[in-house]
């Protein structure tokens, strides 16, 4: 297997110790800059420039990038972004890290999932010339950016009214995704072969090794999530031997995870009675749904044993509402199909309802 600690896989990957190369400036080695990525597709006059952060390192190494808020109204990668760029001597560091705290600016300033069109931008990459909007916006940012990564980290939120515990989706039946993922330490890790057209799975067919960490709730900034990121990510830091940082966190093994959803079978008001990150038994509750106007109650039980890695807030739901989301260690696969190499349900459709949510 390739090393992906030195040589980076792309044409355009960066070796040497020499100048980076991206948008147009040359960044010098050992020192951080602000770049601006302008997709073009705004009306002349009022395109807003989304800021790229560069730390570039004395000696060579493998080129990281880190992506957020590619849904706007997914904010806790955002201060993840700060805090690793901003932490960073650039004079310590072997390589290069990229930090795009706002891939979606236009999705963000209406504190909005979607671009203005409402096309999801994580389903159109790697993007096209000549298609709609959205996929030019994806092909403009993957050929002058994504491209230039050795490793990518697309950092993203539970979506609609759900929250996620940190955890790590990856595409494990690829290797150098694999270590990728294992180099986060403490971070659950799910497989996940990544929706069509998302960021992640179009960088991993593009030979970048990639995965995508989740972490909290949307439309919120939550201290513990981005605590947990920030380690997760100076950990990868540390395990692609491009930084020394005083070691916070031991180094205990990832869990691995395959996963399936709970829907509510009746509509009504959802009352979660567990939390996130906790352990559950076959047949133990999950949560209620009461019918505010009949007041029949039905209960939500867990059909497996596993932990529960992400789940709706507190709402108002309808009958097939995708509620909790279990994570199954391998062993406790029901059908014992899964395993480390397993993906999600079959008959789940993740992506129409957004349940893949990267
Ligand atoms: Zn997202």
């Amino acid at each position: 297997m390739r090393d992906i600690r030195s040589a980076g896989p792309g044409p355009d990957a960066q070796t040497s110790s020499a100048a980076f190369h991206m948008l147009g400036a040359d960044v010098l080695p050992g020192t951080a800059t602000r770049l601006a990525w302008q997709p073009g597709e705004s009306f002349a006059g009022i395109a807003v420039p989304t800021p790229v952060l560069v730390v570039h390192g004395n000696n060579s190494g493998p080129v990281l990038c880190l992506t957020a808020a590619v849904h706007g109204d997914e904010l806790n990668g955002i201060e993840m972004v700060r805090r690793v760029l901003y932490e960073l001597d650039p004079l310590q560091l072997k390589g290069t890290v990229v930090g795009v705290p706002i891939v979606n600016l236009l999705g963000f300033k209406r504190s909005s999932r979607y671009l203005p069109d409402r096309r999801d931008l994580n389903r159109h990459f790697p993007g096209n010339r000549s298609g709609s909007s959205a996929s030019r916006i994806a092909h403009s940012f993957f050929n002058e950016i994504v491209k230039r990564c050795t490793v990518l980290v697309d950092l993203h939120t539970g979506s609609f009214y759900r929250t996620n515990l940190p955890q790590l989706r990856a595409d494990l039946r690829n290797p150098e995704v694999a270590v990728v993922a294992e180099s986060f330490a403490s971070t659950a890790i799910v497989q996940s072969a990544g929706a069509s057209g998302s960021l992640r799975r179009a960088a991993v067919d593009a030979g970048i090794p990639t995965v995508t960490l989740e972490a909290g709730e949307p439309m919120r900034l939550q201290a513990a999530e981005v605590e947990h990121g920030v380690r997760g990510i100076f950990a990868l830091i540390d395990q692609l031997g491009m930084y020394r940082k005083l070691r916070v966190w031991g180094n205990p093994a990832a869990v691995h995870y395959v996963s399936r959803w709970v829907r509510a079978d009746g509509g009504g008001i959802l009352f979660g009675k567990v939390s996130l990150g906790q352990r559950v038994r076959e047949g133990e509750l999950l949560g209620t749904v009461t019918d505010p106007i009949t007041n029949v109650r039905a209960d939500i039980l867990s059909p497996y044993d596993g932990r529960v890695i992400g789940m709706a807030v507190d709402q108002v739901v309808l009958p097939g509402f995708a509620a909790f989301h279990i994570g199954i260690q391998p062993r406790e696969t029901p059908d014992g199909a899964g395993g480390p190499i397993g993906d999600e349900a079959p008959d789940e459709p993740a992506a129409k309802d957004s349940l893949e949510d990267s």
